[in-house]
């Protein structure tokens, strides 16, 4: 019994970063160390190189998200002060749709029978659309479509 207990004992540590007894399958692997594994537990160790500054891996994730998102944000706003009435137009568009003023045609590349948005091909031409389903809206938005191909309607209002 007591045998048991000393070769389960010394298949135990001490984390001496959180001072907690842990089988040594809690520490990571290092050859420098006498007994073979860190004296720090994962947990420990793990916890640490994640606020370490110095880890690339780290830096990287860090700073690539913030980043995107800042690429993005200014993205945006150059677009939103480029056209400053895209969201006009969007709500006069919706408000027709919502009158019954404007039918929602389908999309005009052909073989798609998508039902369309209204896509402004001339943010400074409120009547002039084409009409797009939600994919090849995004295709033309992306640049995979070239919208001069595309037929346009002008609206009689
Ligand atoms: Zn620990
Ligand atoms: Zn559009
Ligand atoms: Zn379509």
């Amino acid at each position: 019994m007591i045998a048991l207990f000393l070769s389960n004992m010394s298949k135990t540590k001490v984390c001496f970063k959180c001072n907690k007894r842990k089988y040594l399958k809690g520490f990571y692997k290092h050859s420098a160390m006498r007994d073979g594994y860190l004296n720090k537990c994962k947990i420990c160790a793990r916890k640490e190189s994640r606020n370490n500054p110095n880890n690339k891996a780290n830096n990287r994730r860090r700073e690539q998200k913030p980043e995107r998102k800042r690429k993005q944000y200014l993205y945006n706003k150059q677009r939103r002060s480029k056209h400053p009435n895209i969201r006009k137009m969007r709500s006069w568009i919706n408000n027709l749709f919502r009158l019954g003023k404007l039918k929602r045609e389908l999309c005009v590349i052909r073989g798609c029978k998508g039902i369309a948005q209204a896509h402004h091909p001339d943010y400074r031409k409120k009547r002039l659309i084409i009409w797009l389903c939600f994919q090849h809206h995004r295709d033309v938005h992306k640049g995979k479509i070239d919208q001069r191909d595309l037929s346009r309607e002008v609206l009689p209002f």
